[in-house]
């Protein structure tokens, strides 16, 4: 048996005024994607998995349209000469969006239905941050989904499609796929599965999955910062008794809509000012302030200085804030040693139009040493306050983050990230953790956010409507239950 693996995995704001272009990607082919960490467990099985192309981003902005079509014909393009295929596995994020498209992953799909025809079986997984389509659920034959946020399970999610692609490939067998959209949005700061309900709701997926006919169940919470007409919580089983499948999609689709109104933050949160008045009174350190609204892992800009404003405003001192993404400022600081003090014009460099710079007089602390001019971080401080400066947008997950900057997170009182619910490295750290509904292009704080535009009814944007579970059955599926 032969098959194939390659995709395009990044989750986009449609709120974001940025754009993801080429160069923001990390895009893999050949071996270099054989190779790769995440995918090299593919080697390890008896049947040859062959590379074609693999685009993953930082969440961001919208696709530029001319980046994603060339991805898209490179991909198609490679997959071509490896025909004919038995199985086609696509790790996809699902939250994709392209400028003048409203169901980025339902193109990519198709398309690659398209190229291998129907007799080859096509697997995806997928981040359960993710928005599913009839149109991708129609071109596919099975789904697996990340069952914990933050994503401990991404490996095992990525394996159970691969293997159960396998599987049906050599029993030679065409799995059922049922959908039950369920009309929720919450933001994954709300459904982390390490809170309740999300935590039972989740945890009752893998003894479901042991039924017999069951090959897999996932349960997407979707994308909320993705004004589409797809946009929804999502429940999908695959498997070959397709009465157990539709009763189970059902039975969990209704669980999560009567739980719509328990999803709550599992931290306190608050405006950032109400925040620092809180992180004040604390005596315990590190507090770890999440500025939520402008995390880049998420969707944000990771831009934005109003944390830093407020923080030099109220004098605060021993805080560090990490990051703050800003290429002209770091490549000022790169222009002296470290010792130097230079004024500094700190944020809204990438969306003018989203929040405003400050001034500040700065010394530099630490410049992290690399070839990559992408790479590039300054350490500088302001008033006593840390602040890193990196030269384009990244997160501040790991504590090698920091130890590669000469920071020990434990000796400042106050650790400002810009992220949603803490990574699993930080969380710990915390003592104890607040989230601020900050402003940004992931926005937490929903009556804030703008209308819908293109999304149907859907909770809690509107709430009175009428809602019961329906089943999609895959046009893919046997058309007569087993
Ligand atoms: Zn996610």
């Amino acid at each position: 048996m032969r098959f194939a693996f390659g995709g395009i995995h990044i989750e986009c704001s449609t709120y974001s005024r940025i754009r993801s272009r080429t160069e923001d990607f990390t895009v893999l082919a050949g071996e270099e994607l054989s190779d790769a960490p995440k995918f090299v467990f593919l080697r390890s099985y008896s049947h040859p998995f062959f590379p074609t192309l693999y685009a993953s981003a930082v969440p961001g902005g919208p696709v530029e349209r001319a980046t994603y079509e060339s991805f898209k014909a490179k991909f198609l393009q490679s997959l071509k000469p490896l025909l004919p295929l038995d199985g086609l596995y696509l790790p996809m994020h699902g939250a994709l969006y392209v400028e003048g498209m409203q169901d980025a992953e339902g193109d990519w799909i198709s398309a690659a239905r398209q190229v291998v025809g129907d007799d080859c079986l096509i697997s995806a997984s997928y981040d359960l941050h993710g928005n599913l389509s009839r149109r991708v659920i129609d071109n596919i034959d099975m789904l697996s989904a990340y069952r914990t946020a933050p994503h401990i399970d991404v490996q095992e999610t990525m394996q159970r499609a691969a293997e159960m692609l396998l599987h049906c490939s050599s029993m030679r067998l065409r799995p059922s796929l049922v959908w039950v959209p369920v009309p929720v949005l919450l933001p994954g700061e709300r459904t982390s599965t390490e809170d309740q309900p999300a935590k039972a709701l989740y945890a009752q997926l893998a003894p479901m999955n042991a039924k017999p006919g069951v090959l897999d169940v996932s349960l997407l919470v979707g994308y909320v910062w993705a004004d589409e007409p797809r946009a929804t919580a999502s429940v999908v089983l695959t498997g070959t008794e397709r009465p157990t499948l539709e009763r189970e999609a059902m039975r969990v689709a209704q669980q999560y809509w009567d739980a719509r109104e328990d999803f709550k933050f599992g931290v306190p949160v608050g405006s950032i000012a109400e925040l620092l008045d809180q992180a004040r009174t604390i005596t315990t350190q590190p507090v770890i302030l999440a500025d939520s609204g402008d995390n880049p892992t998420g969707g944000g800009v990771g831009d934005r200085a109003e944390v830093l404003e407020l923080l030099l405003r109220r004098n605060f001192t021993n805080a560090l804030v990490a990051g703050i993404a800003d290429l002209p400022a770091t490549e000022l600081c790169y222009q002296r040693s470290p010792g130097s003090k230079l004024g500094l014009r700190i944020g809204a460099s990438l969306d003018p139009q989203g929040s405003r710079a400050i001034e500040a007089e700065a010394e530099v602390l630490f410049l992290l040493p690399t070839d990559n001019p992408r790479e590039r971080q300054a350490v500088v401080r302001i008033n006593g306050i840390t602040v890193v400066l990196t030269a384009a947008r990244r997160p501040f997950h790991d504590i090698s983050d920091f130890t590669r900057l000469q920071l020990h997170i434990p000796s400042f009182k106050l650790l400002v990230v810009k992220s949603g619910y803490l990574s699993p490295e930080l969380a710990p750290l915390a003592n104890p953790n607040l989230m601020a509904l900050s402003d940004g292009s992931i926005l937490q704080d929903l009556d804030r956010l703008p209308r819908n535009e293109f999304r149907p009814p859907t909770f809690p944007f509107d709430r009175s409507f009428r809602w019961q579970p329906s089943t999609i059955v895959s046009a893919r599926s046997p058309q007569e239950p087993l």
